[in-house]
């Protein structure tokens, strides 16, 4: 039987996830009988989450596509400004409402997406499987600095983290998933994801300390873990923060509700 031999070819950040010697050129592979784009692809590295358009031969097709001998492979991330609209992307549509869930590792992360207003999961004790089972139950989008575990079969949304720290992860996730235009901060709660309620000064009262009572007549509360939300010097960083990963959304953001722009921990600092 003939052995199927396909050319790949790789771009833009795609050749992170490749071994060094292909990057960023083309390269012929020995495919395995009946391969698809998708088994090939992740099995030279890439996780299919991170792919936006796969080219045979010029044509747009899906990860379904069965190579054949002399294929020409080319493998693009998501677009930032070329317009690819007549091509076929391999996700058909994008998930209406934007949910996430994040592996162990990015709890800062997740609490800083909840500022920002988005629904994040986030455990340090999930495990993959309950990840991959929350993200296809939920139509949840995952996040993680794992590979392996975007290219579990049904997480069809992932999303590969590559910065380190939260803040510089925060705007990576806002700028690769077109959040910027989504951003409500002061919605959720950041520790239980759980939305923020307005509640009044005399609710507030036993459960945020007197100084603060005096000093502030807005308070929210989790209906959750109960804690009590106030504006406070916290809540100005954060602000800042926000404000800093969508200057275009400043604005807008002073005119949200205010009960949008009360927000500090109950906790003693
Ligand atoms: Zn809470």
């Amino acid at each position: 039987m003939p052995t199927v031999t396909a050319t790949f070819r790789f771009y833009e950040e795609l050749n992170d996830f490749l071994a060094r010697p292909l990057r960023g050129r083309a390269f012929g592979c020995a495919c395995a009988r009946d391969a698809t784009t998708k088994h090939m692809i992740e099995a030279l590295g890439v996780p299919h989450t991170e792919v936006e358009l796969i080219l045979v031969n010029g044509e747009s097709v899906g990860f379904d596509r069965v190579l054949a001998d002399g294929d020409r492979v080319s493998v693009y991330p998501k677009f930032e400004a070329l317009d690819i609209s007549p091509l076929l992307r391999v996700r058909e549509r994008p998930l209406r409402t934007i949910r996430l869930i994040a592996d162990a590792h990015l709890g800062g992360l997740a609490q800083l997406l909840r500022l920002a207003g988005f629904d994040t999961l986030y455990d340090n004790h999930f495990a993959d499987d309950e990840i991959e089972a929350l993200a296809s139950s939920e139509n949840r989008i995952v996040l993680t600095r794992d590979r392996e575990l975007l290219k579990r079969r049904t997480i069809t949304h992932g999303c590969y983290v590559r910065a380190l720290k939260p803040q510089v992860q925060l705007r990576e996730v806002i700028d690769r998933l077109d959040l910027a235009g989504s951003v409500h901060a002061f919605r959720l709660c950041l520790s239980c994801n759980a939305p923020l309620r307005r509640i009044d000064k005399t609710q507030a009262v036993g459960r945020a300390p007197e100084g603060v009572l005096e000093r502030h007549s807005q308070f929210v509360t989790c209906d959750v873990c109960r804690r009590v939300f106030w504006e406070g010097s916290h809540w100005q960083r954060m602000r800042t923060l926000i404000d800093s990963l969508v200057p275009e959304q400043a604005t807008q953001l002073d005119q949200v509700d205010q009960v949008d722009q009360v927000i500090k921990t109950s906790k003693p600092s």
